[in-house]
């Protein structure tokens, strides 16, 4: 069983980002930039797969510019087998990244795929879902866990207030929460290995897509500043104050 992830160069998630003067986004020139974490959990579990014997191929994919290459290094070093880049200096937008990867499912027939269940830059949370519907894959998000069965995955899913359980027909779509397993540590030697890896560049047009953005920002505001707390000197202070001021926004 060939397995897909798809991993996204993301800011790292300690960096403090600053609005644009303009206005225009956040600026992530000279920022550390890392895997999206949730990816690094979804290449995890693939290799675990591999390492069980119930996958026999981890590609990784990414889909961005030219320095996307170090994401898929890292996918590499975690134990991925091959890379795939999808290079373009286009603003990717959720749709556009769910059409190419769509697209290299096509060529790659994957028979899971495992994504981030979102991605920490842009919070959109949308590739997976909108990957199983193009690809009419069923889906399970935000897995705690993976079992891979003849022909099915079983799934558990945290949901609000539990944990579901589903079974799905492979070929399907699954997408990690942060409880599926936590990340190896990416070893020296392991980079050094994952440099020899095999690492293909496409590009959208090979693969029929025009990832032009539909949605336009209008505008990044930093969230307004908080006001200080207040230190009560005791509880019966804080209950008068809980009382007298406090309200229901
Ligand atoms: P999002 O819907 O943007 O929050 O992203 C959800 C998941 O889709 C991420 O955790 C990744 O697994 C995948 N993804 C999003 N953008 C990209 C990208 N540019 N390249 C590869 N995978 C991506």
């Amino acid at each position: 069983m060939k397995v897909l992830t798809a991993v996204k160069r993301v800011v790292d998630y300690n960096v403090k980002v600053r609005v644009k003067s303009d206005q225009s986004g956040v600026d992530i020139g000279n920022v550390k930039m890392s895997m999206n974490p949730f990816d690094e959990i979804a290449t995890e579990a693939a290799v675990r797969l591999k390492e069980a014997g119930k996958a026999s191929e981890v590609v990784a994919v990414s889909c961005g510019g030219a320095q996307s290459q170090e994401t898929l290094r890292t996918a590499l070093a975690i134990g991925a087998d091959r890379g795939v880049l999808v290079e373009t200096d286009a603003e990717l937008q959720p749709l556009a990244v769910a059409k190419l990867l769509k697209a290299v499912v096509d060529k790659e027939q994957p028979q899971l795929v495992i994504l981030g269940k979102q991605a920490i830059d842009d919070d959109a949370g949308q590739v997976g879902q909108l990957l199983a519907a193009l690809l009419d894959w069923p889906q399970a998000t935000f897995a705690s866990e993976i079992e891979i069965g003849e022909g099915a995955a079983v799934v558990t899913r945290e949901v609000d207030g539990g944990l579901e359980v589903i079974s799905l027909r492979l070929p399907a779509i699954v997408t990690t929460d942060l409880r599926l397993n936590e990340p190896r540590y990416v070893t020296l030697p392991n980079i050094m290995k994952a440099k020899k890896k095999p690492l293909d560049t496409l590009r959208p047009a090979d693969l029929g897509v025009d990832p032009a953005p539909r949605l336009k920002t209008l505008k990044v505001v930093e969230p307004p500043v908080r006001k200080a707390g207040v230190i009560v000197p005791d509880v019966a202070a804080l209950v008068e104050k809980l009382k007298s001021e406090a309200k229901v926004i």
